[in-house]
């Protein structure tokens, strides 16, 4: 087993971390299942959000009786402090806890500071002191309130997308968070399922001893595959090194990684999906990409308006509708015989 530290909170926990958004997408029996196998073999750091709809309830109806052996961090994408309070009583509930180990804002478009009009950080300080949340943590898909986040010095730890793939500005906010002795949770660790093997992804965490990824699973068979990393952490072998420079290659430059922040779209998009098709045919079963729903999901881009919404949203500067004609483009030429 490998384990990490969190920085300044001092939490030690095991390195490979479950990240529980996708458990939304099944019944509670198989995610109390998952969550209860997780555990029992060793996973203990537990990543969740308010806005994830019913996954706290899903954590605490399968975790509440070892809530001392587990670590719980959850969030709120509240923007006013009221919301702060509702958000947590309920998280809280839901989890069926006293405390939350981390309580996390959750992409603020700016960072929340002490003193700030929107009251947000003074009531996460209040809760802090009513024993509520014991560490003060953000995430974000945003550079710039990544970098005040760090900078500020008020803030226990940073949850930011990192994985292979990564740009050198992104390892710059590792490196910057072990200076400042921040915990350092990564997030889309696989790249929103571009990358496909999670042994290459997982040992390339383990050249970072102060990054926790949290895994996002939601089948049975996934979280299998994590726990073989949590029984034998993979290393770094020439093989997988030379696998990641050939991803890296191939998926150079700019691509969109599947986060969703640019959406909801006015003409009802998939942006998320359909921004990244051409990737999809290639590195997933192409036949899945090809069913009548998806055709329809992408047809959907002929009624681009044209609003530059989800282009002024997107986090990595990506032109979106651009990107969406492109995919389009090549996706209708896929349908027609192209070959892949
Ligand atoms: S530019 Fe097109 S894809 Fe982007 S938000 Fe507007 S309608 Fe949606
Ligand atoms: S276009 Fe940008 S914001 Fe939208 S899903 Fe892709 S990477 Fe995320």
């Amino acid at each position: 087993m490998a384990k990490v530290r969190l920085g300044r909170t001092e939490i030690v926990v095991e390195k490979n971390g479950f990240g529980a958004l996708p458990i939304q997408r099944v019944n509670m029996d198989t995610a109390k299942h998952i969550l209860r196998k997780a555990y029992k073999n060793g996973i203990e750091f537990f990543d969740t959000a308010r806005f994830y709809t019913d996954s706290e309830e899903k954590l605490g109806e399968a975790l509440s009786d070892v809530r001392n052996e587990v670590v719980l961090a959850s969030k709120t994408g509240a923007l006013n402090a009221e919301d702060f309070w509702k958000d947590l009583e309920t998280t809280l509930n839901n989890l069926k806890t006293d405390h939350l180990d981390i309580y996390q804002f959750h992409n603020p478009p700016f960072c929340p500071l002490p003193g700030g009009e929107d009251g947000l950080y003074d009531a996460m300080l209040k809760a802090k002191e009513e024993g509520k949340v014991r560490f003060i943590g953000i995430t974000n898909h945003r550079l710039a309130v990544a970098h005040e986040a760090i900078d500020s010095g008020m803030y226990d730890t940073l949850q930011f997308p990192f994985c292979y793939l990564s740009a050198e500005k992104e390892t710059e906010l590792v490196e910057k968070c072990r200076k400042a002795d921040m915990g350092f949770i990564a997030m889309k660790a696989l790249s929103g399922g571009l990358i496909t093997s999670s042994e290459a992804a997982a040992a390339f965490m383990m050249e970072y001893d102060n990054v926790l990824p949290i895994w996002g699973i939601q089948r049975e068979k996934e979280l299998d595959e994590f726990l073989e990393f949590v029984a034998k952490p993979p290393v770094m072998t020439e093989e997988i090194s030379a696998l990641i420079e050939k991803d890296r290659k191939e998926l150079q430059g700019e691509f969109c990684r599947g986060c969703g922040y640019c959406m909801p779209c006015p003409a009802g998009i998939e942006i998320n999906n359909c921004a990244r098709m051409s990737l999809l045919l290639r590195r997933s079963p192409s036949e899945q990409q090809l069913t009548p729903e998806v055709q329809a999901k992408m047809k959907k881009i002929e009624e681009c308006l044209h609003c530059g919404k989800c282009k002024t949203k997107c986090p990595y500067g990506l032109d979106t509708p651009a990107l969406l004609e492109k995919n389009y483009k090549d996706y209708k030429e896929v349908l027609a015989g192209k070959a892949i």
